[in-house]
């Protein structure tokens, strides 16, 4: 059995007061629904002190949205994993098409990237997607193929998360349907089969998730969850989500 991850991309919104009365919010209406589901929140690096104290003592949990991949340095604005393991934070979003798209990230920059926060006991959501060009040559499947193999190489990979994320599907309000997005994660679990993982990595869904479609979504046998965006920054919304049937 793989956990259910339900991840809130906040991108660039929420300054740590708004962050701190979105949590409130939405912890005092969540419940009990977090049962064999991991709720995880990923505020921009300035509000994840106010995320984590905000869930203290809940089983919420607080990922950031980037990392640098060297320990320390000479790297002005940066984060490193060792500074977001000595804050609390268990998760981490790497290649990221946002990133890969407006900060030239590539494929190798993506593996040094999940295994500094390896290194730091911190789990890895790595993104991978195909861009609509290359969905519409027929290349969505070899594309995400290559692109998992580059972000996983030579590290444990029952440790990650994989997020598939059609770039034109974010936040464009086009979601992949169920069966193509089931398509795609089974090719994902395909190329984890032969890197050596045996149905334990899960595999989770971002695009334009919604309260409409995530029932439909978290139907597919491969889906395991869900990456959120727009969605997840309304309290209704991101609850709805979070308690998909
Ligand atoms: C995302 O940013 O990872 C994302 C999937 O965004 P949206 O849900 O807004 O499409």
């Amino acid at each position: 059995m793989r956990t259910t991850y339900l991840v809130g991309n906040w991108k660039m919104h929420y300054a740590p007061a708004d962050t701190r009365t979105f949590l409130a919010r939405f912890l005092s209406r969540i419940g009990t629904v977090t049962a064999g589901r991991e709720i995880v929140f990923c505020p921009p690096a300035l509000s994840l002190e106010s995320a984590l104290e905000a869930v203290k003592s809940t089983p919420v949990s607080v990922g950031a949205q980037n990392v640098h991949h060297k320990e320390s340095g000479a790297y002005t604005g940066e984060i490193s994993a060792p500074m977001l393991q000595s804050m609390g934070v268990k998760y981490g979003i790497v290649g990221h098409s946002e990133r890969r798209q407006y900060f030239g990230e590539s494929d190798v920059l993506v593996n040094q990237k999940a295994v500094a926060l390896l290194n730091c006991d911190i789990t890895p959501i790595i993104c991978v997607g195909e861009t609509l060009e290359q969905r519409e040559a027929g290349e969505a499947q070899v594309i995400v193929r290559q692109q998992v193999e580059a972000a996983v190489a030579g590290m444990d990979i029952t440790r990650l998360i994989i997020a598939y994320e059609p770039v034109w599907a974010i936040g464009t309000g086009k979601t992949a349907t169920p069966a193509d997005a089931q398509e795609v994660h089974d090719v994902i679990r395909d190329t984890l089969r032969s890197l050596g993982d045996s149905q334990r990595v899960p595999i989770l869904y971002g695009g334009s998730v919604k309260p409409e479609n995530i029932d439909s979504l978290m139907a597919q046998p491969d889906i395991d969850g869900a990456l959120v965006g727009g969605a997840s920054l309304e309290v209704e919304s991101f609850l709805r989500i979070c308690q998909y049937n």
